[in-house]
């Protein structure tokens, strides 16, 4: 018997469970019953539980911590896409499905989420860049969607403090940008409003498959039961996958960012680099046992990505980095600077600015890059919604939306088919 690990057996009422738990783990002293439950109290796990509440489900949601206490709260707020196009498709439901959700809970709901429509500027640094934007500007424009080049003189005109000396300026109107926590709050607390209940503070430590269906989930001070069970642990959804005998391919890929000291309005779209999407349109990096679209491979910087805006309160914030280096979240000063110099060489106005603040946080990266969002057809009535990777703040309220939509109905909406679980949740073996 592992030694780390004991079995037991626990009678509750008329039924007899059997389970995993840790030494140590002290005797439940609470047991709440509900329909479903969410693990997770993400962006992702707020909207769904937004979403099925509002369907009239009876939802409970767990987080360990507080709502937005991970990636959800520390990302760098940047939203939208590049429009619906012709045929639109899971890209396309997740960037502007978002994009409608965040307009309602702002605008007719009162949240005050800091959302705005800005736009979003991309600098270009080379001619092989600029040709490659006007190469992806073309097949943009076929499929329906939206995208500008702009010469460094229009760009100037829109954002006054971009760099003349670039190639150019890649324009995508239907980007936004929101605040992270205010927004991921919001959501958690319209399902709240809507008849979920939310409960934070609640790492869940077990998970059990009842006899008689449904499930036991075990927190340090509680036992969940419910019938319906989604997994919306981000980056966690590895090990708590472990817990129900299942491997979740999702990997937790480092981001760091770093911000100045409150100024005044200085910019007010948001601002990126063409730098990796071109590197990435070469060689996205990914393989059997690493996801795509990182920067580093091991120690080795392959790329440099850029995002950053303004905050509201002033703050100038960039980031860019995306590390596999396990669930460390200690920003690296090399990287930060890299950074730094990266964004100034766009807005150069950053170069004088010292950095007051940096931080990190684990961004929820599938093997194969796709979003893992449905049924998980080894276990009867469990779901995930993740694998939103560098974006899912922006893609999360849709995901929740699709999710919920799916297990209130029972029917797969159709745009979920490349996001089925089934192509990558296997057996523990
Ligand atoms: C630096 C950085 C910048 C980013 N910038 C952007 C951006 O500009 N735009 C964008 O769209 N996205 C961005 N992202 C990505 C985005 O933040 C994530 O894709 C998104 O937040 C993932 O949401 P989630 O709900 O799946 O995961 P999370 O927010 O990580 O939520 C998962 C939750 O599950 C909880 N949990 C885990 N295990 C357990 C357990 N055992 N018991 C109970 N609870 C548990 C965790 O505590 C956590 O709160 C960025 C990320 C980072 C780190």
């Amino acid at each position: 018997m592992n030694t780390d690990r004991r079995r037991i057996i626990a009678s509750m009422g008329s039924l007899a469970v059997a389970s995993w738990l840790p030494i140590g783990v002290k005797a439940q002293n609470a047991m709440r019953e509900s329909d479903m439950l969410i693990i997770g109290g993400g962006m992702a796990g707020a909207a769904t539980a937004f979403q099925l509440a509002r369907h009239g489900r009876d939802v409970t949601l767990v987080e360990r911590g507080d709502i937005a206490s991970e990636a959800s709260g520390q990302n760098m707020g940047g939203l939208g896409g590049a429009g619906w196009g012709n045929t639109p498709d899971l890209q396309s439901y997740l960037t502007m499905g978002s994009l409608e959700i965040f307009k309602e809970l702002q605008i007719d709901m009162g949240y005050d989420m800091e959302f705005r429509l800005s736009g979003s500027l991309t600098g270009i640094h080379t001619d092989e860049q600029h040709d490659f934007l006007e190469d992806r500007l073309l097949s943009l424009r076929s499929g329906g969607y939206d995208g500008e080049l702009l010469t460094p003189k229009e760009a100037r005109a829109i954002e006054p403090e971009v760099n003349l000396e670039l190639a150019g300026y890649f324009y995508t109107p239907g980007r936004g940008q929101a605040d992270p926590v205010r927004s991921t709050r919001a959501f958690a607390d319209a399902a709240r409003k809507a008849g979920a209940s939310i409960n934070t503070g609640q790492n869940v430590i077990a998970i059990v498959v009842r006899g008689t269906g449904g499930y036991s989930v075990r927190t340090e001070s509680a036992e969940y039961i419910c019938q319906t069970l989604v997994l919306a642990t981000g980056s966690w959804c590895g090990p708590v996958g472990q817990m129900l005998g299942l491997r979740i391919p999702i990997m937790p890929i480092r981001g760091q960012m770093w911000a100045t000291e409150r100024l005044p309005p200085r910019f007010f779209q948001r601002i990126s680099s063409a730098e990796s999407s071109y590197t990435w349109s070469r060689d996205n990096g990914g393989n059997d046992s690493t996801p795509p679209y990182l920067t580093h491979k091991g120690d080795r910087r392959l790329t440099r990505h850029l995002y950053g805006r303004q905050r509201r309160n002033g703050e100038i914030i960039f980031g860019g980095d995306r590390e596999d280096v396990g669930y460390n979240t200690k920003p690296d000063p090399l990287g930060i600077d890299v950074n730094k110099r990266h964004a100034a060489e766009v807005v150069p106005l950053v170069a004088d600015l010292p950095i007051a603040r940096t931080w990190a946080g684990l961004m929820p990266f599938s093997l194969d890059g796709s979003p893992i969002i449905g049924k998980i057809p080894l276990r009867d009535n469990l779901y995930i919604v993740s694998g939103l990777a560098s974006s899912g703040f922006g893609r999360g309220p849709m995901a929740g939306k699709l999710a919920a939509d799916y297990i209130h109905t029972g029917h797969m909406p159709h745009v979920l088919a490349e996001a089925d679980p089934a192509r990558c949740v296997t057996e523990v073996q």
